[in-house]
């Protein structure tokens, strides 16, 4: 599967869960988990996207630790609390589409201003970052929701 492709996924989700946000786990290219947020409907204020599809995944392999080899792809650009998930869970890449910059007003008012790249340089991990993957369908998928 392409990038693309797979971002297409966690479009999907987002979708899925009447929210703009998404996440899916693929390992060796194949799509090994998927969550939409479901904040609202599991009263959770935890359950981002990516925090759910890391949780569903390694409940299912009952490890909290991942081992190498696991990318995230997220629809958004992790927040704060979801890039430190990714460090716990010991993914290996994060590949998201939209970031705050990429909104007219320069940030997202519900997030917390520090970047996925700032929290993953902070911690002792190597976890690659990539961004930009569909970002206007993204972008467009953002626009149906009010922040
Ligand atoms: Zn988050």
């Amino acid at each position: 599967m392409t990038p693309e492709e797979i971002m297409q996924m966690a479009i999907a989700e987002a979708e899925k869960s009447e929210t703009p946000f998404g996440a899916v786990i693929v390992k060796d290219n194949e799509i090994v988990e998927r969550a939409g947020n479901s904040v609202q409907s599991d009263a959770d204020p935890t359950a981002h996207a990516e925090v759910n599809v890391i949780r569903k995944l390694t409940t299912r392999l009952k490890t909290p630790s991942l081992e190498s080899g696991y990318t995230l792809y997220s629809t958004c650009e992790p927040c704060a609390m979801c890039a430190a998930t990714c460090f716990w869970a010991g993914i290996s890449e994060i590949v998201y589409s939209v970031d705050a910059s990429d909104f007219e007003d320069g940030h997202n008012p519900n997030m917390i201003n520090i970047p996925c790249e700032d929290i993953i340089a902070k911690s002792p991990s190597s976890i690659k970052i990539k961004s930009g993957i569909l970002k206007e369908e993204c972008k467009q998928l953002h626009s149906k929701y009010p922040l």
